[in-house]
Order: C-alpha cells, then sequence, then structure tokens
C-alpha cells in the first residue's frame, strides 16, 4: 500500500538553515510563498522585471526579486511558474544560479518528466504537488486545515531530499491533510489523464453533448442547462463525499436504475478506447511535444479551441441563468483577484 505521511513525520525546522526561493506568485505560487513564510520558513520571492505579481506580493509583506537573485540567495529553489515558460526561466536564471547541494522543487513533474529542464547531478530534484488550486491551499491554511499533497524525490545527491521535500509540505500545510509518496513519472502522467480525460476534458464534453442532444430535441436551452450543467454539482458533491454509493443513495430509484442501466451505453467501449489512445499519448510523450510546439507557434490552435469553447450556446445560456438565480452567489475571498486564477 501507499505511504502517507502526515504532519508529525515532518519537521519544518528541517529548513531552518534554508532560504526557500519561490519563483512565480501565481496560483500555487502566493499560496506558497505565504503559507512557508507564516510556518517560520525564510523566503525570498522571484518575479521577472515588470511583473504584475511583483506589487501583490510586496503587499503580502515577502521579499521580492529578480528570479535569477533569488535563485543566488537560496538553497531551496521552488518553480512555480506556468509549465510552459519553467524550461525558460531555468536556463536563463535557475541554472547559472545553482549550487551544488540545493534542492530545486517543483509543483508539477513535466518539465522533469519530459527533460525540457536537466538539473545538474549535485542538486537535490523533489516534487510536492498540492493535490488543489493555489487559492485553497492558502484558504485552507488560514483556517488551520490541510491540503493532500502528492510527494516525489526524482534526484537525491544530499541523502535528505525526502527530509526537506516532507519539511516544505509541512510548511505549507499539506501533511495536515496528508501526503502520498509517488515518482515525477505517476504523477505528471495520471494528471494529465485525469485533466484530459475526466475531469476538464471529458467532463465538459459529456456535458455539451447531452446539452445539444436535448436542445436539438427541441428542449428547451435553460432546462438543457440545469439537466446537464448546474445538476452535475450536486452529483459530484455527493460522489466527494460517499463516492458512488452515497450519490446512487440519494437519488430516486428511478435515476439510479436508469444511471445504472444506460450509463454504460453512453460511455461504452470506444471512449474507453479513446481513454487508452490518449493515455498512450501522453506516456509516449506525444501529447507534451505538440504542446511545446503549440506554445513555440503563438498557440493558434489552443486560441481557436478556447474560442470555440466560450462561443458554446451553453455558455451564454449559462451566464444568463446564473445572473437570475441565487446558487452562484458566493462569498469572494480575498484571494479570489485576478492574479489568482
Ligand atoms: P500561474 O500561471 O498562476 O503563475 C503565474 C506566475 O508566474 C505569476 O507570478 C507570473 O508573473 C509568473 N510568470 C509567468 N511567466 C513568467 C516568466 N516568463 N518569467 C517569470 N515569471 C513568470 O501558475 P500556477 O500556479 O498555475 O502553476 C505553477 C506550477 O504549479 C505549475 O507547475 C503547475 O503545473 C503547478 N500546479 C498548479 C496548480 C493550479 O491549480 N494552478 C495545481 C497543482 C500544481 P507575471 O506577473 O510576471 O506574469
Ligand atoms: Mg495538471
Ligand atoms: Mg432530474
Amino acid at each position: 500500500t501507499t505511504d502517507i505521511y502526515y504532519d508529525d513525520d515532518a519537521d519544518v525546522s528541517t529548513l531552518d538553515d534554508d532560504t526557500v526561493a519561490v519563483l512565480g506568485y501565481g496560483s500555487q505560487g502566493h499560496a506558497h510563498a505565504l503559507n512557508l513564510h507564516e510556518s517560520g520558513v525564510d523566503v525570498v520571492v522571484g518575479l521577472r522585471e515588470g511583473s504584475s505579481s511583483r506589487s501583490a506580493a510586496e503587499a503580502d509583506g515577502l521579499t521580492v526579486t529578480t528570479p535569477a537573485d533569488a535563485v543566488s540567495r537560496a538553497s531551496y529553489v521552488s518553480v512555480l511558474v506556468p509549465d510552459t515558460v519553467q524550461a525558460d526561466v531555468y536556463e536563463n536564471a535557475i541554472a547559472p544560479n545553482l549550487e551544488a547541494g540545493d534542492t530545486l522543487q517543483f509543483a508539477h513533474g513535466l518539465n522533469i518528466h519530459y527533460n525540457q529542464i536537466e538539473p545538474p547531478e549535485d542538486v537535490d530534484v523533489t516534487m510536492v504537488a498540492p493535490k488543489s488550486p493555489g487559492h485553497l491551499v492558502r484558504r485552507n491554511y488560514e483556517n488551520d486545515e490541510g491540503t493532500p499533497g502528492l510527494l516525489a524525490v526524482y534526484q537525491d545527491t544530499t541523502g535528505d531530499a525526502d527530509e526537506r521535500a516532507l519539511a516544505y509540505a509541512k510548511g505549507i500545510g499539506c501533511t495536515r491533510a496528508g501526503v502520498i509518496e509517488t515518482t515525477f513519472r505517476e504523477e505528471v502522467e495520471s494528471d494529465l489523464f485525469g485533466e484530459q480525460a475526466v475531469l476538464c476534458g471529458g467532463v465538459t464534453s459529456l456535458v455539451k453533448h447531452g446539452y445539444e442532444t436535448l436542445v436539438d430535441a427541441g428542449y428547451s436551452p435553460e432546462i438543457a442547462y440545469f439537466e446537464c450543467l448546474n445538476e452535475l454539482k450536486l452529483i459530484v458533491d455527493l460522489m466527494y463525499e460517499g463516492g458512488h454509493a452515497e450519490m446512487w443513495d440519494s437519488v430516486s430509484d428511478t435515476a439510479e436504475y436508469g444511471g445504472l442501466s444506460r450509463g454504460d451505453r453512453i460511455v461504452d467501449e470506444t471512449v474507453r478506447e479513446n481513454m487508452e489512445e490518449t493515455l498512450e499519448e501522453i506516456q509516449n510523450g506525444e501529447f507534451t511535444r505538440e504542446w511545446i510546439l503549440e506554445n513555440q507557434a503563438g498557440r493558434p490552435s489552443y486560441n481557436q479551441l478556447r474560442e470555440a469553447e466560450k462561443n458554446h450556446e451553453i455558455e451564454a445560456v449559462g451566464e444568463r441563468l446564473r445572473d437570475l438565480f441565487a446558487w452562484a452567489e458566493e462569498e469572494p475571498t480575498e484571494t479570489d483577484d485576478e492574479s489568482v486564477p
């Protein structure tokens, strides 16, 4: 079985002699920097000249400098700029300022696993990946709650890589909830698969197909929106709380029989084959190659896909309905600003 680490397995004072450079102050960056700082770790934030995040980091009371200077001051470097710019930031700001015995730390293994960053042999390379958006990592910490996380060691030259990564995980609040040990490969491939096949890609596609099927058959867009998108949250909440069993228990017998007898007809063997193909493209590096080229070309397909998604009728219907009904009015939080996507 998998090892899970909690607060008792970690000691933040392991990092007492370290300065941690947090590169980037976006979703993850702001959360890691603030949580570590409040856990008593010496933190310096590294941001490029003219960075739009600079004022936020300074207003939060943190020391801000350039990425290169942050790395040269630090012995523990946490790379929290977007995955698509990490190789560039590594080349220009990190590599020239890394010293033997330093730790290079990631929140996602993409650049290491697909060899976009090839660190020297004399540094530790680790990953602490909270399984949550950054603003929740921060909010949980502030509420004395934890955020589950993954931990992996890619390269251990000091012999302390595990212990140091655990200290970091504790500093950002992950060991309060539990930290699972994994590998860079497993984290990257399962993360990409999950977001493509099920979470982001699969679920939006399922919703759109359901919506279109109803609307094309003459049902009202508003009703289709409620049935295929809005109610999804209620179903997912039940699954989150108690697995499929709790969901099946809570819906009507009619819904349960209908779902059990029809679900596998909708998401059938061909969908399963498509999933396997998608996983293969992740495993053989094809997806990542495509994504790197897409970025080098200025994101033409990405922009097109985004535009098409934005213009799907379901978006306008949803916007109208969310304005008319009260459920979407959530309390705004301090961190729900534009600098925190
Ligand atoms: P963000 O997109 O939120 O990072 C934005 C930050 O990076 C800003 O401070 C921005 O500053 C800075 N930045 C952007 N481009 C550059 C550049 N070229 N040079 C220097 N700084 C730059 O990133 P995330 O927090 O989403 O992701 C960070 C890492 O965490 C990734 O590896 C991601 O996979 C991982 N992760 C993310 C999760 C999430 O929910 N977001 C969840 C788990 C892991 P500026 O104002 O200068 O643009
Ligand atoms: Mg991901
Ligand atoms: Mg119903």
